[in-house]
């Protein structure tokens, strides 16, 4: 298949960001078990991400049951895995910047596999539609009336993305439902396509914080505290998502992200709850569209 020169010089990072994030999203799901520690798991899958080359992109994101997204364990956490429920398991890598989002959906207990498997079919159905061209609409109401047609809804306000380098929502949105102006996929772009399906009211709310963050706006700051957490954060995670966790305790960690989050100049996360409290299934594949259709995927 022909690459493009403005995808040619970044397709080996790009694709091996997709082959670790897609041994990263086996491995998260095969340790999600019920009783198992959260962090644990978390830690082993980003360690993995780091052994094979490359980074997390974000931290892994563990979604139990209605929390579809934007939570991961805090530092010193011992959460464990529930006995009954969903879990999904949202994985991002980057390689040098160029990154690759992924996520699937594991069964706690193996009573959910209508939920979890009308997320996995729309995510199918879509993935032979896509290429430079093709309508969003007709994607959308393709992962829409796949999930509906298994008794659930698409949950609407969560959305695959185009990826840009050092930037994981890079302004084209591919949406889970039908209701969208129509527009085309354009030649060369990465996104990211990410049906949630739920019995619940389908979409999603704020909830609390996520131990989630990253680089929001420039401001002054006066602190020498704020001065060098700020420093670390640009240096190590440029613009990328971060985990409280990844910052050494011994910087008083927790209170100075919490000044920054309050003073604007980081975001703070806030995990994305069902807005009827009901049970979310979510799976996700990063597409590398070329000139002429796809180059690769996260599958
Ligand atoms: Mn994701
Ligand atoms: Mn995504």
């Amino acid at each position: 298949m022909r690459v493009l020169r403005t995808i040619r010089e970044d397709l080996d990072k790009l694709l091996l960001a997709g082959s670790i994030a897609r041994e990263a999203r086996e491995r998260g799901i095969q340790l999600s078990q019920p009783g198992a520690i959260m962090l644990d798991v978390v830690e082993e899958v980003e360690e993995l991400i780091i052994r094979r080359g490359g980074k997390p992109a974000f931290p892994v994101n563990i979604g139990i049951d209605s929390v579809a997204a934007h939570y991961t364990p805090p530092s010193g956490s011992s959460e464990r895995f529930p006995s009954k429920g969903v879990v999904k398991f949202d994985v991002g890598v980057h390689v040098d910047g160029y990154v690759a989002d992924t996520a699937a959906t594991g069964d706690l207990g193996g009573n959910n596999q209508a939920l979890i498997g009308s997320a996995r079919k729309a995510l199918e159905e879509v993935i032979p539609l896509i290429k430079p061209g093709a309508s969003i609409r007709l994607i959308g109401s393709t992962i829409e009336k796949t999930i509906t047609s298994i008794g659930y809804r698409p949950v609407t306000n969560l959305m695959g993305h185009s990826i840009e380098r050092y930037n994981l929502h890079a302004g084209f949105n591919v949406p889970n439902t039908g209701s969208t102006a129509d527009v085309t996929i354009p030649r060369e772009i990465v996104i990211a396509v990410e049906p949630f399906a739920t019995g619940g009211k389908g979409f999603v709310v704020s909830g609390r914080n996520g131990n989630i963050f990253s680089l929001s706006r420039e401001k002054e700051l006066d602190d020498e505290e704020s001065l060098s957490m700020l420093s670390v954060i640009r240096e190590r995670f440029s613009t990328l998502p971060f985990a409280e966790r990844w910052l050494s305790d011994q910087h008083r960690h927790r209170e100075i992200l919490n000044r920054l989050a309050r003073r604007g100049v980081i975001h703070a996360y806030q995990t994305l709850l069902e807005a009827g409290g009901g049970q979310v299934s979510q799976w996700e594949h990063t597409i590398i569209v070329g000139r002429d259709g796809v180059i690769a995927s996260s599958m």
